[in-house]
């Protein structure tokens, strides 16, 4: 835990260490924090609607939002990045339609629905996917560049559920769809 922490300050972010919660029913946040800012290359990051998230996953979550999405704005976009917008992290339910419990009951799974670039474009996943050139490319692109990152992506083109985010979630496999 304290390596994990000391890795995520080492990315810059601001965050803050969150106590351990048992909610039972297989539902619990553990070695989590709460990600207050992520940093960049130059500027700082916010990152809305979060609440608690394991801290590995927001390790990985500072990476991608650094070296995948921000630079991907830049270069895609000509814009950095300033604001990600999330769907949040912990909940606890099962994964839809099964009886196994959800990447989201221990926090460690993000649903990232949006960003605002530093000259006030907003690109959702919903309508950015099927929008223009630029944003259709962005998306792609930051969406395989999570799957570097993180062991199961979701997306639009995984089904209706997540139409209107990309689901992240902390492990070894290598699910992207
Ligand atoms: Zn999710």
């Amino acid at each position: 835990m304290r390596q994990c922490n000391a890795e995520l300050g080492q990315t810059g972010s601001r965050f803050a260490p969150l106590p351990d919660k048992f909610y039972g029913a297989g539902c619990s946040t553990t070695n989590s924090v709460r990600l207050e800012r992520v940093g960049g290359d130059h500027t700082e990051f916010t990152v809305t609607n979060l609440g608690a998230v394991a801290c590995p996953l927001a390790n990985s979550f500072a990476g991608w939002a650094r070296y995948g999405v921000d630079r991907a704005a830049q270069q895609i976009l000509g814009s950095p990045l300033q604001r990600i917008e999330t769907m949040g992290s912990f909940a606890c339910r099962n994964v839809a339609g099964s009886a196994r419990r959800s990447a989201h009951a221990r926090a460690e799974a993000i649903d990232v629905a949006a960003f605002v670039l530093a000259d006030g474009r907003r690109i959702s996943v919903q309508s950015g996917w099927n929008a223009s050139r630029d944003e259709r490319e962005f998306l792609r692109v930051i969406h395989r560049s999570a799957c570097k990152r993180f062991g199961t992506v979701l997306g639009p083109d995984y089904n209706r559920a997540h139409e209107d985010h990309f689901h992240l979630e902390y492990g070894s496999g290598n699910y992207c769809r």
